[in-house]
């Protein structure tokens, strides 16, 4: 089918560590037809499918604050501690984050252990 050019191409969020794809329809800090909403960090959202309520959004996931890999907010890909980091950074510099953040990395990754030693 094709369409004219009136309606933008729909933009796509990706993440490059698992793979996640979803359109997007706003990117940054503070989403359109929400009141009093300010996000924490810049991050692609996407309107809430799920519900008929427009202020309803989604944050799909956000730019690694040390590389700017596109990553979403799964906790296996990334971590946000007063910025957003991906696992690859996260595991890079896991001795600067604080111990309660290494301890809970830790706690998910059951298996990570048995290949250290
Ligand atoms: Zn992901
Ligand atoms: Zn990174």
């Amino acid at each position: 089918m094709e369409q004219s050019t009136s309606e933008p191409p729909q933009k796509t969020f990706n993440c490059q560590l698992c793979g996640l794809s979803s359109p997007f329809t706003y990117y940054g800090q503070k989403p359109p037809n929400t009141r009093a909403i300010v996000l924490l960090e810049e991050c692609y959202v996407t309107k809430d499918p799920f519900s008929p309520d427009r202020e309803k959004f989604l944050v799909l996931g956000s730019n690694c604050s040390l590389c700017g890999m596109c990553v979403c907010v799964a906790s296996e890909c990334s971590l946000f501690y007063t910025k957003r980091f991906c696992m690859q950074c996260v595991n890079k510099h896991l001795d600067q984050f604080p111990h309660q953040i290494q301890a809970e990395l830790a706690k998910k990754k059951p298996g990570s252990r048995a290949a250290v030693s």
